[in-house]
């Protein structure tokens, strides 16, 4: 299979022909070799989402929101190939990709197309004589820059509030995951988005993602990734003073209190962690026990993670599949070897399977590490893989000092049937979403986003359109008199 980078409304091949092939990480077989956009395709592309801007722009709101709206419906009639494709593009089990990624992504996409013409500016209440106006109005081309983990999803996270906003877009999914995105892309030309209002670019980040940072047509670039990339795509962005987004890594505390139902705190720390091999940003990945339930939970707990069914991601009895790449695979089978070199405690895990069907895949058992302390490197840095690190405290005040204390701040969660408590710890906790009874929660009506070094912005809600938009401020002078030289 070939495929092509999506610019002006028609596939093209990269102008120096180039191609990056796509593998499935279930056998590391090549699925199909995709066309690697270069600078001189992100140019292009930048162009046509010039062009397409001013028309697009000023096209009554509720008319972007109907395409958005037919392309939900067409998602949900494409469902079992797009659920097909994610799964064999990035070992999402099949399961999940039907359950959760394809529905996920059709209600994102309606959610923002009913938002188009609900989305207001506001009048301000001002000195007598004068009406103030705020207009919302689309910032221009916007690039966005995705990663692999969820690529169905953050596409239309990133695209559907930007579109319903009146921008035109320029998008780079990750490398090794461009397949369910540019099925997307011949979707939405079916739905009827005009030329150029979507330009997909897979390529590598280091030549198209830092590209389209650099480039002095893009107003905002909008990044999901890494932190280390989020600094550089900040630094690439000066040159324009692009506005930009960033949602970055995580080191999610997941606090487990001595009085939480113990079997849902259980349930939902395997989910926390284990759901998509752990590839997420909010995983919980910081399991902290309260000391007095902390044997009991983590037999119990240790019992679950052994029993999850692990396999080829497309067959529907599969639990977890591999990780998305072998490079990946040896970094989060690499931290292993980190949290013995500091005293940490392997309690589960912490290799691939030893089945032969399996065997030339990146697959890793999830994985349970107890660290020595919460300084510990596994304790601290994100391994973004099904691998959980388990730290212990004694009270409140010891649960919030650790929850607190890592760089980053984005998804957490806490266990308790305390009322005080939850809301207490929810109030204190350093992070932009907190889980209460609960984990990885996510509706496209809630903001979504982090605090410290996991980032800056929303994605999703009303937040995610003020996010693509810019406010203008119009003064008028409602009173007939003839304005005096100098203001009173
Ligand atoms: P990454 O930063 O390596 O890559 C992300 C994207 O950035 C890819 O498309 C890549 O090609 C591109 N890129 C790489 N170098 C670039 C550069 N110099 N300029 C512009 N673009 C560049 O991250 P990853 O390993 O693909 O993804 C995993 C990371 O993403 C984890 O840290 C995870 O926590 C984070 N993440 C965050 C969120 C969130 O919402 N906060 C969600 C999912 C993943």
């Amino acid at each position: 299979m070939r495929h092509q980078l999506f610019i002006d409304g028609r596939f093209v091949d990269a102008a120096d022909g180039r191609t990056l092939p796509t593998l499935n990480p279930h056998d590391n077989s090549v699925i199909a070799e995709v066309a690697m956009a270069g600078t001189a395709d992100v140019d292009r592309a930048v162009a046509a989402a010039q062009r397409a801007f001013p028309s697009w722009s000023r096209l009554a709101a509720a008319d972007r929101g109907r395409i958005l709206l037919k392309l939900a419906d067409l998602i949900e009639t494409h469902a079992e190939e797009l659920a097909r494709l994610e799964s064999l593009d990035t070992g999402h089990p099949l399961k999940d990709s039907r359950a959760l990624d394809v529905p996920r992504t059709a209600a994102c996409w309606r959610y923002f197309g009913g938002m188009a013409d609900k989305f207001q500016g506001d009048v301000v209440p001002v000195e007598a004589g004068f009406l103030n106006y705020l207009l919302r109005e689309p910032v221009g081309v916007v690039g966005q820059i995705v990663p692999w983990n969820f690529p169905l999803m953050f596409t239309a996270w990133k695209m559907a509030p930007a579109l319903a906003a009146g921008n035109t877009v320029v998008l780079k999914p990750a490398e090794i995951t461009p397949l369910s995105t540019l099925k997307i892309a011949e979707l939405m030309a079916e739905a009827g988005l005009p030329d150029g209002v979507v330009n997909i670019v897979p390529g590598l980040g280091s030549v198209a993602g830092q590209h389209i940072a650099e480039h002095p047509g893009i107003a905002k670039v909008a990044f999901t990734g890494s932190t280390a990339t989020g600094r550089r795509i900040v630094q690439a962005s000066s040159g324009n003073l692009k506005k930009v987004q960033l949602e970055l890594g995580g080191k999610g505390a997941n606090i487990v209190f001595d009085d939480a139902h113990l079997t849902a705190a259980i349930n939902g720390s395997a989910w926390a962690i284990f759901h998509n091999q752990g590839q997420a940003c909010i995983a919980g990945s910081r399991l902290m026990l309260h000391s007095a339930i902390a044997d009991e939970f983590l037999e119990r707990f240790a019992a679950l993670a052994r029993s999850i069914r692990l396999g080829n991601p497309m067959d529907t009895a599969t639990e977890m599949g591999p990780l998305t790449s072998a490079q990946h695979r040896d970094r989060v089978l690499s931290y292993v070897d980190v949290a013995r070199e500091q005293g940490g405690e392997l309690i589960a895990g912490g290799r691939p399977p030893a089945r032969d069907e399996l065997s030339r895949g990146c697959y890793v058992e999830p994985t349970i590490v107890r660290a020595r302390t919460p300084q510990d490197r596994v304790a601290q840095e994100e391994v973004f893989g099904p691998f959980v690190t388990v730290l212990t405290f004694k009270d409140d005040d010891e649960a919030l000092a650790i929850a607190n204390g890592t760089q980053y701040g984005l998804g957490s969660g806490l266990w308790t049937a305390n009322l005080q408590r939850a809301h207490r710890m929810a109030r204190e906790m350093k992070a932009g979403m907190v889980w209460i009874n609960s984990y990885k929660r996510v509706n496209p009506g809630s903001p979504f986003g982090g605090v410290g070094q996991s980032g800056y912005g929303r994605e999703m809600g009303f937040d995610a359109m003020r996010e693509y938009t810019q406010v203008k401020s119009v003064w008028v002078n409602v009173d007939a008199q003839t304005p005096p030289w100098y203001p009173r």
